[in-house]
């Protein structure tokens, strides 16, 4: 086959101060001088652009954009998603959009921009490693607002009073910190110092940065108070101190991020694409999961391929990775899984039996907000974790809401939205609602978006599964208001708000759990949206033994995937699991004792991995189907074959699968297989409803796609087969991005249900 060069349209949208200042002009004049066509227009939200060329031209304008963008112009938040093509014949300056006018009041965090870093790195300059230099352009926003209007005094900046020197820049309209609402300076800004875990001050200034960079150097595991909560830091590179780490914290295996000071260190350590390096670069600074290439402990993540690379983004954190002058764990602050600390008085309490030092700082976070987290698949960046950085900026939506709609989300990796009339505001990342803390945040997080757009909802959408905190919290305090979304429904659905879809399509969503509308646990669902929504297509249903046990007892997914393949289950799985333990869940699924039906994705290949020999236990939700995927060669090795029919029959693969570790086949070309066969089937699958109902675009959505693999593999092999694809890229693909699509849910109905 002859290897045509690829066109893609990318959709931007920038938020910021990008009207009035010659933006349009310059776009037009960057997108035309790289023979790109589409258009640009101003929105509510600042500028809306669209354009279509080849993949490398489209991504030289990507990076070329904020580089030599107008000097008048700032950049806060710029959403990039590449889409279908459409064949625009040129490029052209459209009239404003009608969007109402939902401006954007409340913007995320900033990195620290360049003039600031270079203030900061002069000598002369009076802010010379002032670890809190901001300006109009960069610095802290959404951590800081107390209530709107955004104005000092409604910040946590308000018991800081600027000095005179501060006060003229404030004032001065031509000056680069004009109305910068954060603007300080040494001597009348927030301060550091470093504490250890009795709460002794050691050291102030420039002095308790050097100390706790020499005791990360020296192996010690440190608290670092940042932008939107406490980090937990140490030496990447030593086994000791990610060890040390580890205990401390409580987690046995879950991946850790990697701080690296720039850019070519990153690529010292991991291997970095075009895509990648505008995303680590970008303004919002998130986590980007990495190929790594190895130098690093092999605790920081374990049994997996990737590293979760990000960059500095505060000038503290700036000025503690030049010091430190290696690669630094920074993991959220807090104890297992429970919401990241904010307080000075907390972290001593809650973080000492894990940090022996404590970089304090007096500038009060306002609300809590995590690391961002996405990756590049097929050139597009898809969304993990959706935090600091971008929340809360909102998505538009495609359809108008006639009144304020909150959605309170799913159960884990818990969101809040709330829509109102073209847009609508996702939240920052909660959480796991299974712990009281993070149950605590989601109340606050609830009533935090309220207030601060001073908005009462008409509707409240909570997901179906009655054992939801989010949704029984809601009932409680919305009760008659309540409207329900199934969740694979809203998956689908955010999805589909992110495109601007309403009607016409397939959705496809695959994650873990979710409560189906039959009552059982659903998770790997085909819907086709035409005039309404109907599931059309599923996994062949099994039966899982232990509730949700499954989750970290991934073999039992085995022994369920094996008696329903009619096969006998691998002499060594039995051996590595013990007798009893798989006799036990046989019976169990044999008389029906304490089982369940499920059609989860999710569970399939966690019962793959341990049919394979990946792991038959995991310390955290999804392990072994991410070893799974991180164990698979990178050639072709062929494919199992599914069956598709009116339901995606995995017997004939797991089959196969077995077949394979009986004759030795090493785990990495069963799981390249087991990915290959599943994506063909899922292609298949498409293919035939689109004959069927009409519709070519393909939506993917669901924890299950947070899968790279799976996506490069299946991505293409839709777009050969002529079908257009979408996937999540600017909410989470996991359940992050459930309260998008429960709130677009409302929009949506009144046009298609
Ligand atoms: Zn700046
Ligand atoms: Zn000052
Ligand atoms: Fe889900």
């Amino acid at each position: 086959m002859v290897q045509v060069r690829q066109m893609v349209r990318c959709r931007v949208r920038i938020t910021g101060a990008v009207q009035g200042v010659g933006f349009r002009p310059y776009i037009y004049r960057l997108a035309t001088g790289l023979m790109l066509k589409g258009w640009v227009r101003n929105t509510s939200f600042g500028v809306e652009i669209e354009v279509e060329g080849e993949r490398s031209s489209v991504e030289e304008f990507l990076r070329l954009l904020p580089e030599r963008r107008p000097p008048l112009s700032s950049i806060y938040g710029m959403d990039v998603q590449m889409l279908p093509p459409v064949g625009y014949g040129d490029f052209e300056i459209v009239e404003s959009s009608e969007e109402t006018g939902a401006r954007v009041a409340i913007l995320p965090d900033i990195a620290t921009c360049q003039e600031c870093l270079s203030e900061m790195r002069d000598p002369e300059d009076r802010r010379y490693r002032y670890p809190f230099i901001n300006c109009t352009n960069c610095g802290p926003r959404f951590t800081i607002i107390e209530r709107l209007p955004y104005d000092r005094k409604n910040t946590t900046m308000r018991t800081f009073t600027m000095c005179p020197r501060c006060l003229e820049e404030y004032n001065d309209p031509g000056n680069r910190r004009f109305h910068a609402q954060p603007n300080a300076c040494g001597e009348c800004g927030p301060q550091i110092w470093l504490e250890d875990a009795t709460g002794r001050v050691l050291a102030r200034g420039d002095e308790a940065l050097r100390a706790c960079a020499r005791a990360i150097r020296g192996g010690e595991v440190v608290a670092v108070k940042g932008l939107g909560g406490f980090h937990l830091m140490c030496l990447a590179t030593s086994d000791k101190a990610v060890g040390r780490l580890r205990e401390g914290k409580r987690r046995q295996e879950k991946p850790f991020a990697v701080m690296f000071r720039d850019v070519d260190t990153v690529e010292e350590y991991a291997y970095v694409s075009s895509e990648e390096r505008r995303v680590l670069t970008g303004v919002e600074r998130p986590i980007v999961l990495l190929r790594a290439k190895g130098g690093l402990s092999p605790l920081v993540s374990p049994n997996l391929k990737s590293v979760g690379a990000f960059l500095p983004y505060t000038p503290l954190h700036h000025l503690l990775l030049e010091e430190v002058g290696s690669p630094v764990v920074a993991t959220s602050g807090n104890l297992t899984d429970e919401p990241m600390v904010i307080d000075n008085g907390e972290a001593l309490i809650k973080l000492s039996s894990v940090a022996s030092l404590f970089l304090m700082h007096n500038r009060e976070i306002a609300r809590r907000c995590d690391d961002s987290v996405c990756f590049v698949a097929c050139g597009r960046r898809v969304m993990v974790r959706r935090a600091r950085g971008f929340a809360p900026l909102p998505v538009p939506s495609p359809l108008p809401f006639d009144r304020p709609v909150l959605a309170v989300g799913g159960h884990l990796k818990n969101t809040v939205a709330l829509a109102f009339d073209r847009a609508i505001y996702v939240f920052q990342h909660v959480g796991d609602l299974e712990h009281a803390e993070a149950a605590d945040f989601f109340r606050e997080a609830v009533e935090d978006v309220l207030s601060l757009f001073g908005v009462e909802p008409g509707v409240v959408v909570v997901d179906r599964h009655p054992g939801y905190y989010s949704r029984r919290y809601a009932i409680e305090r919305f009760g008659d208001r309540i409207v329900e979304v199934q969740h694979h429904v809203a998956h689908v659905l955010s999805c589909a708000c992110e495109a601007g879809l309403e009607d016409g399509f397939i959705g496809v969503a695959l994650d873990g759990t979710g409560y189906g509308d039959d009552g059982s646990v659903w998770g790997g669902e085909l819907f086709v949206v035409k005039g309404g929504l109907r599931r059309v297509m599923h996994l062949l249903p099994f039966r899982l033994a232990g509730g949700d046990r499954a989750v970290l007892e991934p073999y039992r997914s085995a022994v369920s995937l094996a008696m329903g393949a009619g096969v006998a289950l691998p002499g060594r799985l039995v051996e590595r699991v013990g007798g009893l333990r798989v006799t036990l869940v046989a019976q169990m699924l044999e008389r029906g004792i304490n089982t369940f039906t499920t059609t989860s994705a999710g569970r399939l290949f966690d019962g793959a991995s341990s049919l394979a020999g990946v792991r038959d236990f995991a310390t955290y939700e999804a392990q072994a189907a991410m070893e799974f995927e991180h164990a698979a060669v990178d050639e072709e090795v062929g494919a199992y074959p599914f069956k598709v029919s009116s339901v995606i029959d995995w017997r004939p693969a797991i089959a196969r699968l077995v077949e394979d570790v009986e004759k030795g086949v090493p785990a990495g070309v069963i799981s390249r297989r087991f990915h290959a066969g599943f994506a063909k089937a899922l292609c298949d699958a498409c293919l035939g409803l689109s004959g069927e109902f009409g519709v070519d675009r393909v939506l993917l959505s669901g924890g299950v796609f947070q899968n790279r693999l799976l996506l490069e593999l299946l991505m293409p092999l839709l777009e050969a087969s002529g079908l257009r694809v979408y996937v999540n890229q600017l909410v989470p693909v996991n359940d992050g991005g459930v309260s998008l699509g429960q709130a677009y849910y409302v929009a949506w109905r009144g046009r298609c249900a």
